[in-house]
């Protein structure tokens, strides 16, 4: 995750410690939990193929235990996704244990069920809600395959703020709906929120490769986030694709941002962050479907590493573009979106825009300063 306004205006955030520690721990220090398949809407982009035909769920002491295995763990970070997460009646009681163990945790949701009851079990318990929308009324009911979803997932955020909950909002980039970057900044003017999340398409789930931007698109889409972040009025940030953050070294050429971006490593699929799937299988990330192995064993996953988070580990010695004089900072990109793309999880990632970012002269001293 590149922290956009960060990075152009150097304000320190509450994830700094995290993102930019350097440290090369041996566990992950965020945790994606997908801990339901169910949802209530059926979106074109779900990476999770989630929906309304009534998948089975883990028992609620299954993920207790996991959670219990993060803490001894030191994650410093669970992001409760799914489907939808508030599917769950029990959810608050995941989030209950995790805070109760001093573990940051966010909730990712689509908000149509963020109800005054829902929230008042879970504000205490969850430090920040991120709301998925796609653009303007009609675009985001076509994307969610449901009419109404818009305007469910606005009522859900704003109970959420009157609660207190920190909200903010998560924005995927498509063919469908790149162009609505200026209503999604002048949405968040009018109700008043702070803080969003633009993801790269991974391709995953119903996520299919055809609803992604060229690359051509992305770099401008990408550009116009780094204008709305220039006056530090939001918290802006982009996933999945570390060439944002290169970009934005392009533009500004401040060895303060080269430092942080170095700092924070890239893409850490498997090192940094790890995902448990709603049947309890761990993945690197949301998006590689590479088994590391399971829930019950979460610990050990990174206690006694398999071939494949070693390889993810050394990963410089396999990605096909490991030559790239920004690899320490990028990492070789979404491995997930390689594989799917190309059928090879060490091709180049298909979302790798630089060579489309001219403005970038640098010697390698200014590398390795
Ligand atoms: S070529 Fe590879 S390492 Fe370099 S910026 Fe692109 S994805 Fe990252």
């Amino acid at each position: 995750m590149i922290s956009v306004s960060r990075l152009i205006t150097n304000r320190p955030e509450g994830a700094d410690r995290i993102r930019y520690s350097g440290q090369k721990d041996i566990y992950p220090s965020v945790l994606v939990f997908n801990v339901t398949r169910n949802c209530n809407l059926r979106c074109l982009h779900c990476y999770s193929s989630s929906g309304t035909q009534q998948f089975y769920d883990l028992p609620l002491s299954v993920w207790i235990e996991a959670v219990k295995q993060a803490s001894d763990m030191g994650v410093k970070h669970i992001l409760l996704s799914g489907g939808e997460p508030l599917a769950r009646r029990d959810l608050s009681l995941i989030a209950r244990e995790a805070w109760e163990r001093g573990i940051r945790v966010e909730l990712s949701t689509n908000g149509t069920m963020l109800t005054r009851e829902r929230l008042e079990e879970l504000r205490k318990y969850v430090d920040y809600i991120g709301v998925s929308l796609d653009g303007p009324e009609k675009v985001h009911d076509a994307f969610r395959g449901v009419y109404g979803a818009f305007s469910k997932s606005i009522k859900g955020l704003r109970i959420s703020k009157e609660m207190g909950v920190k909200t903010g909002l998560r924005f995927t980039i498509t063919k469908e709906n790149y162009n609505y970057v200026d209503f999604l900044f002048d949405l968040m003017k009018k109700e008043g929120i702070d803080r969003v999340c633009f993801y790269h398409l991974a391709y995953a789930g119903r996520a299919d490769r055809k609803l992604d931007v060229d690359n051509k698109t992305r770099l401008e889409v990408i550009k116009k986030i780094i204008d709305y972040s220039k006056d530090g009025e939001w918290e802006v940030l982009t996933a999945d694709n570390p060439v944002d953050g290169i970009l934005i070294y392009s533009l500004t050429r401040s060895v303060r941002v080269l430092d942080l971006l170095r700092r924070n490593g890239g893409n850490k699929s498997g090192e940094r962050i790890a995902d448990v799937s709603p049947e309890g299988v761990v993945f690197p990330d949301q998006f590689t479907p590479i088994p590391l192995g399971e829930i019950k064993n979460l610990k050990r996953i990174w206690d006694e590493p398999g071939p494949m988070l070693k390889k993810l580990k050394e990963r410089r010695s396999f990605v096909k573009c490991s030559s790239c004089r920004f690899f320490e900072v990028c990492n070789g990109g979404l491995r997930g979106r390689a594989l799917a793309a190309t059928g090879d999880l060490w091709e180049r990632d298909p979302s790798c825009y630089l060579d489309l970012i001219d403005s970038i002269n640098l010697t390698d001293s200014d590398l390795k300063s």
